[in-house]
C-alpha cells in the first residue's frame, strides 16, 4: 500500500469521527483527531489544555498557533511516515498553510481531501442527539445508532454523556465557525485539485462505501 495523506473535511457532525474511526481501522494509518487530541488534554490540564478549554467551551476555534504545534509534533513522529488521517485539521487557511509548510519540510505531499457535505438543519438534529462515552470517547446517536444498554457504551461500559460543545447554543456557534472560517479551505484544497466530496447525509454505512471506493481508486492512481 502506497503511502496516504488524507483529511476528512466538514461541518462538525458531519460524521467525520464516525468515518475516520473506520477508514483508520481499513487503512490502519494513525489516525490525529484534533477535537479528541484537545479533548484529552483539557482532561489531563496539559498547558495546551489549559489554553484550550476556554475556546472549546464556547464554540470557537482554539489559536492557530496551538492546534498548528500539536499538529506538527504528531506529523514528524514516526506512526504517521506512512501516511495518516487527520480529522478536523486544518480548519482555517493559516492552519492549512502551515499544514503545507510541514509536508513540504518532511518531503510528503496531501493525496486527498474528503469534504463530507452535511445541511445545517441535518446537523443540528444530529448533534442534539449524540452522545460519547465518557472514557474511551465512543460515539453513539440516540436515533440513529444507539447503544444496546440506554446510557453506556457497547465497547468500554463506560457512561455516556452530551459533550459540553453539543449544547444546542454552542453548536449554533459552531456552524458560524464553520462557515466563516473553515468553509474556504474547499475552494483552497478544489485549487489543489485535491477536494473529493461524499454526501454525507446518507447513512454511516453507504457513507463508509463512498469513501471507501475513492480511497481505492486514490490507492490504486498512487500505486
Ligand atoms: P471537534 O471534536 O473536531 O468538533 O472539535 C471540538 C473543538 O476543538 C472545536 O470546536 C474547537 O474548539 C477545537 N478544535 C478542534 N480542532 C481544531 C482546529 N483545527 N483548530 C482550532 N480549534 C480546533
Amino acid at each position: 500500500m502506497p503511502d496516504l495523506n488524507l483529511i476528512l473535511l466538514g461541518p462538525p457532525g458531519s460524521g467525520k469521527g464516525t468515518q475516520g474511526e473506520r477508514l483508520q481501522e481499513d487503512l490502519e494509518l494513525p489516525y490525529y483527531a484534533t477535537g479528541d487530541i484537545l479533548r484529552a488534554a483539557v482532561k489531563e490540564g496539559t498547558e495546551v489544555g489549559q489554553t484550550a478549554r476556554e475556546y472549546m467551551e464556547r464554540g470557537d476555534l482554539v489559536p492557530d498557533e496551538v492546534i498548528i504545534g500539536v499538529i506538527a509534533e504528531r506529523l514528524g513522529d514516526s506512526p504517521a511516515g506512512h501516511g495518516f488521517i487527520l480529522d478536523g485539521f486544518p480548519r482555517t487557511v493559516p492552519q492549512a498553510e502551515a499544514l503545507d509548510a510541514e509536508l513540504d519540510k518532511l518531503g510528503r505531499q496531501l493525496e486527498a481531501v474528503i469534504l463530507i457535505d452535511v445541511s445545517d438543519d441535518e446537523i443540528i438534529r444530529r448533534i442534539t442527539g449524540r452522545r460519547v462515552c465518557a472514557d474511551g470517547g465512543h460515539i453513539y446517536h440516540v436515533e440513529f445508532s444507539p447503544p444496546e444498554t440506554e446510557g453506556v457504551c457497547d465497547i468500554d461500559g463506560s457512561e455516556l454523556v452530551v459533550r459540553d460543545d453539543d449544547r444546542p447554543e454552542v453548536v449554533r456557534n459552531r456552524l458560524d465557525q464553520y462557515h466563516e472560517k473553515t468553509a474556504p479551505l474547499v475552494s483552497y484544497y478544489e485549487k489543489q485539485a485535491l477536494l473529493n466530496r461524499v454526501d454525507g447525509s446518507a447513512d454511516p454505512d453507504q457513507v463508509a462505501e463512498s469513501i471507501r471506493s475513492l480511497v481505492s481508486t486514490l490507492s490504486l492512481e498512487e500505486g
